[in-house]
C-alpha cells in the first residue's frame, strides 16, 4: 500500500525535514518542527507522489486516498480538540500547496475551510465574536469560489463595495456582524447565479474540492512560467498541506508576524521581524497597517514609535526567541519563520532557510563556522560565487523604486547612473566638465577607450559577453550592459528609443551590470564594504583549492587591483590593449597601414619604448609571479583609422598623405575580420612585429631582474595558432631575440614560449604543437566562436532567442559549452600532456571567471584559470567548491 498522507502535530510527525521531495518544503519543515516539540497547528501533508498520480490518471485519486485522509483528519481533530463539520465546536482548516522548491504566490490556497451556516455558529461560540465569525465565513466563500469554483474575484468586490456605499461605510472595519452575514448570503447567491448550482455546504466536499484545486494549480500558467524561469521540473509536483486554522485576529491577545533568526540584509546575529496585534497573516504583508517591531533593538534601529512584541507580549516573545535559537541550531542555517498568537498561545506556522543578501550570506556563513555550527567546507559550499560580484561592486539599493526600460546582457557587474552621451568624445568632454556620464553606443571599438574610461557605465545595443565593450569594461571594473537589442540608438538625433520611451542626450539612466537591467532616471546605489569576513572566507578557500587563479591584465591599475583580490600572476596580457592611449594608437595605426618593411620598422621603433615600460611595470607589480604576455592579436578592423581627422593624424605621424592612408586602410578592410589577418598570422607576415615585442619583453625582464627582487620568468604566448608550423616559425624568431637581448644585457633569463589554443584545429593537433609549445592557454572566446561558427560580436542578438526557446540553456560565451567546446579542451589537454607531461595548462577566455566553467577547468586537469581582476575572488571560491564536489559540473 502506498502511503499518500503524512500527519503531524502534538510533538509527533510521520515526516522529517529530509523528506522535502516527498512532502514539499513546507510539509517537511512542519513535520520537523512538530517532532521537535515546537507548537505547530496539527495537520497532514498529501505527498507530491499523489500529484504525479493525479496527473498520470486523468486527474483522479487512488482508491485508498480518502481513507488515509479521513484517518489523518480524525487525528487532527483529536489533537486540536475540535471536530470537522461540527456545529458546536468546529475544526477549520487551511489547504495550501507546498512544492520541493519555494514558488511564492504561484499556486492556490484556501483558508477557513469547513465553514457553513451550522459551523459558523460553533465559531461564534468558540470565539465569542460574531463579527469575526461572519467575516471569516465571507472570506472563505470568496476565496473558495475564486480558487476552487472559478468565480472571479471582482464579483465579490462589487457586492462588497455596493453594500458599503449603501451604508455610507468607507472601511471594511465599519462593517458589523450583521453586515457580514448579509454579504455571505449575497456572495452565495452570486455563486449560484454564476454556476447554476449552490455553494457547497458540506465540509467534506469543500475539503476535497480545495485539495483538487491545489493539485490543479500546479499546472496553471503562472506556475508553469515560474518553473520555466527557475528550472523547476514539472515532474516534481506539489504536496498539499491541510492544517488546523489558528487566528491572530481574535482580539488584543492575538497577533501574527514574520521573523528571521538573523538580519537577512546585513547578516547580523540579531532577531529581526515584524508583527501585528489582532491581525491575520496577510495584513502583515499587505501593508495596510504599519507592522510593529519585534523587539527593542529593532524598535531602536528602525526608529519606530510603535510598541514592540518584546514589550507588549514579553512571555510570548521569550518563547518565540527560544524557538528561534532551537530552529537555527537544528537547521544550522538562518531561518525565516511565520507565527501566530491565538488568545495568548503561540503557534509556529512555517520555518525555512531564509533568503539573504550577499553580504548577509557571507557574514552568516563565517560567523556560524566560527561558532562551530558548520565547518569551513560547509561555509564555502554555501556561498554562491556569482553573489560575490555584488560584494565587490556598487549595487542598486534594493529598496529603491525603479522603472526598467530594457534588459540586455549582464556584461560587467556593478550599478551606475549617468547622463546619456552617444560618443566617446562627448563622454570625455562632459566628464571633463565634471558630469557623470553613461556612454551609450551601438557597439564600442578601441577608439572609444577614452570615453569608456571616464564613463560611469557603458551600454551597448549590439555584441555579446565577449564583445569589445564587455571585455574592456570588465577589465576596468566599469559596469556594462551589452547587446540590449530592444534599444534603438539614433546617433543623428542623439537619442535612443525603447518600448515607446525616448531618451535624449543628457537624460539620466541607470544600468545594473549584474542583472542587465537598464532603468530610467537615477536609482540610488550602495557601496559594499569588504569586511574582515571576506578575507577570512577567502583564506579558507585558498587552503582548499588546487587550481591557481591568475588575472587578465594589461595596465598597472588592473594588475594591482587583481593582486589585491588575490591573483597569483597574469595569465593574459593582451598587448594590443596597451595601445589604446591616443599618443600610442597613432603609431599602432602607422604600423598597420605601413606600405613596406622600412616604414613598419620605423613605426615599431616608436612603439618599443612604450611596450618595454609597460612590461617592466607589470613585472614589478607581479614581483616574481608568472606573467604571460601575448603577442599582438588585433582584429584589424578594430584599429584602422575611421574618421578624416584620425587619418590626417596618422598621415602626419607617418610623413605621408591622407590619400595614401585612405588607400591603405581600404585595402586592409576585411569581410570577416575575426577570421582574417589577425593573431599569429600578422607576425608570420611581418616578423618584425614579433621581434619588436619579444625585444620589449626580454629587455624589460632583464631590467627588472637586474634591480634585485625575484627573477622574472616571462611567458611569451603566440595567439590564434592553427598550425604547428606557425608556432614553430614564431618560436624561432622569439628565441633569436631572447638570445640577442640576453647577450646584450649580459644576463641569463629563464623563459617559456607557449601558445593559445583557440582554434579547433589547434586543439586537435595539440599533441604535435606540444612538441614545441611549453604551455597552452585555452582562448575559449575564440574557441567558442570557431567551434560553433558563431560570431562573438553578433551572436548576442539571437542567442537570447535560443535561450528563450530552450534550444540552449546558457550563452556559450558566458559559460563553457562543456559538451562541445569542453570536449575540445579535454582532448587538447590530454594530447598535449601525452607529448609533454609537464606542460602548463590554463584558460584565459572570459570563461575563466565563470563559476561553472572554473569547476569544469578543475575537472579537466588545468593548472590555472585567468580572469578579469574583479572576478578573481569568484574564481578562487569556485575553484574551492570544485574540490568540495559542489558547483555545476555537467557530466552529460
Ligand atoms: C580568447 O579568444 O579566448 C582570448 C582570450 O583572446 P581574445 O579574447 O583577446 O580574442
Ligand atoms: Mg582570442
Amino acid at each position: 500500500m502506498t502511503k499518500w498522507v503524512y500527519g503531524f502535530g502534538d510533538g509527533n510527525a510521520e515526516g522529517r525535514a529530509d523528506m522535502k521531495n516527498l512532502l514539499g518544503g513546507k510539509g517537511a519543515n512542519l513535520a520537523e518542527m512538530a517532532s521537535l516539540g515546537i507548537p505547530v497547528p496539527a495537520g497532514f501533508t498529501i505527498t507530491t507522489e499523489l500529484c504525479t498520480y493525479f496527473y498520470e490518471n486523468d486527474q483522479t485519486y487512488p482508491a485508498d486516498l480518502k481513507e488515509q485522509g479521513a484517518k489523518a483528519l480524525s487525528d487532527v481533530e483529536k489533537i486540536m480538540g475540535a471536530k470537522f463539520g461540527d456545529s458546536d465546536n468546529p475544526l477549520l482548516v487551511s489547504v495550501r500547496s507546498g512544492a520541493r522548491a519555494s514558488m511564492p504566490g504561484m499556486m492556490d490556497t484556501v483558508l477557513n475551510l469547513g465553514l457553513n451556516d451550522d459551523t459558523v455558529k460553533g465559531l461564534i461560540a468558540q470565539s465569542g465574536d460574531e463579527r469575526f465569525a461572519y467575516d471569516s465565513y465571507r472570506r472563505f466563500v470568496q476565496m473558495y469560489s475564486d480558487v476552487v469554483l472559478g468565480v472571479e474575484h471582482h464579483h465579490f468586490e462589487e457586492i462588497l463595495q455596493d453594500h458599503k456605499d449603501s451604508k455610507g461605510y468607507v472601511l471594511d472595519t465599519d462593517m458589523t456582524a450583521d453586515d457580514w452575514k448579509l454579504i455571505v448570503a449575497s456572495f452565495r447567491t452570486k455563486v449560484e447565479q454564476q454556476l447554476g448550482r449552490p455553494f457547497p455546504m458540506d465540509p467534506q466536499e469543500q475539503l476535497w474540492g480545495a485539495i483538487g484545486a491545489v493539485f490543479g494549480s500546479w499546472m496553471n500558467q503562472r506556475a508553469i512560467t515560474y518553473r520555466k524561469l527557475n528550472d523547476i521540473p514539472a515532474e516534481w509536483g506539489t504536496a498539499v498541506n491541510v492544517q488546523a486554522m489558528v487566528y491572530g485576529n481574535m482580539g488584543e491577545d492575538s497577533a501574527t508576524g514574520v521573523c528571521f533568526s538573523r538580519d537577512p540584509s546585513t547578516g547580523m546575529n540579531r532577531f529581526y521581524g515584524e508583527f501585528l496585534i489582532n491581525a491575520q497573516g496577510e495584513d502583515v504583508v499587505a501593508g495596510i497597517r504599519t507592522p510593529q517591531p519585534l523587539n527593542l533593538v529593532e524598535k531602536e534601529t528602525s526608529h519606530s514609535e510603535l510598541p514592540s512584541m518584546e514589550e507588549e507580549m514579553p512571555a510570548l516573545y521569550k518563547e518565540l526567541n527560544g524557538y528561534r535559537d532551537r530552529l537555527e541550531q537544528h537547521y544550522r542555517d538562518m531561518q525565516d519563520m511565520e507565527f501566530t498568537v491565538q488568545r495568548g498561545k503561540l503557534w509556529m506556522l512555517q520555518t525555512r532557510n531564509g533568503k539573504r543578501t550577499a553580504q548577509a550570506a557571507l557574514t552568516i556563513a563565517v560567523e556560524m563556522c566560527e561558532d562551530g555550527l558548520i565547518d569551513k567546507e560547509e561555509a564555502i559550499r554555501r556561498m554562491d560565487p556569482a553573489m560575490l560580484d555584488s560584494l565587490l561592486h556598487p549595487m542598486l539599493d534594493p529598496s529603491a523604486d525603479r522603472t526598467v526600460l530594457a534588459k540586455g546582457l549582464p556584461a560587467s557587474p556593478g550599478a551606475a547612473s549617468g547622463q546619456v552621451v552617444f560618443s566617446a568624445d562627448e563622454a570625455e568632454k562632459w566628464a571633463g566638465a565634471g558630469k557623470k556620464v553613461m556612454l551609450v553606443r551601438i557597439e564600442t571599438s578601441p577608439e572609444d577607450i577614452g570615453g569608456m574610461h571616464v564613463a560611469q557605465g557603458i551600454l551597448t545595443t549590439r555584441g555579446g559577453m565577449t564583445s569589445h565593450a564587455a571585455v574592456v569594461a570588465r577589465g576596468m571594473g566599469t559596469p556594462c550592459v551589452s547587446g540590449t537589442g530592444e534599444i534603438k540608438v539614433d546617433y543623428a538625433s542623439k537619442s535612443f528609443s525603447v518600448g515607446g520611451t525616448t531618451v535624449n542626450e543628457g537624460d539620466v539612466i541607470t544600468i545594473d551590470g549584474a542583472s542587465g537591467e537598464v532603468m530610467l532616471g537615477e536609482v540610488p546605489t550602495m557601496q559594499p564594504e569588504l569586511t574582515g569576513d571576506f578575507a577570512k572566507l577567502m583564506a579558507w578557500v585558498d587552503k582548499i583549492r588546487t587550481l591557481t587563479v591568475r588575472t587578465n591584465a594589461e595596465t598597472p591599475t588592473d594588475a594591482q587591483t587583481a593582486r589585491k583580490f588575490g591573483a597569483e600572476g597574469i595569465g593574459l596580457c593582451r598587448t594590443e590593449h596597451m595601445f589604446f592611449d591616443p599618443a600610442r594608437i597613432i603609431h599602432m595605426r602607422e604600423m598597420i597601414v605601413a606600405e613596406d618593411e622600412e616604414t613598419r620598422r620605423a613605426a615599431l621603433a616608436k612603439l618599443l619604448p612604450y611596450q618595454r615600460q609597460d612590461f617592466s611595470e607589470l613585472f614589478e607589480i607581479m614581483a616574481g609571479l608568472p606573467v604571460t604576455i601575448r603577442l599582438l592579436d588585433p582584429p584589424l578592423h578594430e584599429f584602422l583609422p575611421h574618421s578624416e581627422a584620425d587619418m590626417a593624424d596618422v598621415a602626419s605621424a607617418a610623413g605621408t598623405t591622407v590619400d595614401k592612408i585612405k588607400a591603405a586602410s581600404a585595402q586592409l578592410q576585411e569581410s570577416n575580420p575575426m577570421l582574417g589577418h589577425r593573431g599569429c598570422r600578422l607576425a608570420i607576415t611581418y616578423p618584425e612585429i614579433c621581434e619588436m615585442q619579444a625585444r620589449a619583453i626580454f629587455e624589460a625582464a632583464c631590467e627588472v631582474t637586474k634591480k634585485g627582487g625575484a627573477p622574472v620568468v616571462p611567458e611569451v604566448m603566440v595567439p590564434l595558432v592553427g598550425l604547428f608550423n606557425e608556432f614553430d616559425t614564431l618560436k624561432k624568431v622569439i628565441e633569436g631575440v631572447a638570445k640577442t637581448v640576453m647577450a646584450e644585457q649580459g644576463i641569463e633569463l629563464e623563459y617559456l614560449i607557449g601558445t593559445m589554443i583557440e582554434l579547433p584545429r589547434a586543439a586537435l593537433r595539440a599533441g604535435h604543437i606540444a612538441e614545441q609549445a611549453e604551455f597552452f592557454s585555452f582562448g575559449t572566446n575564440d574557441l567558442t566562436q570557431t567551434a560553433f561558427g558563431l560570431s562573438r560580436d553578433d551572436a548576442g542578438n539571437f542567442l537570447k532567442i535560443y535561450i528563450d526557446k530552450g534550444i540552449i540553456e546558457v550563452d556559450p560565451f558566458v559559460s563553457i559549452d562543456q559538451d562541445g567546446v569542453g570536449e575540445l579542451i579535454k582532448l587538447a589537454a590530454e594530447r598535449g600532456k601525452a607529448t609533454r607531461p609537464d606542460i602548463k595548462l590554463g584558460i584565459c577566455g572570459e570563461h575563466g571567471g565563470d563559476p561553472a566553467s572554473v569547476v569544469f577547468c578543475h575537472h579537466a586537469g588545468l593548472n590555472y584559470v585567468s580572469c578579469s581582476p574583479y572576478r578573481v575572488p569568484i574564481a578562487r571560491l569556485a575553484a574551492a567548491q570544485a574540490v568540495l564536489g559542489a558547483g555545476s559540473y555537467s557530466t552529460k
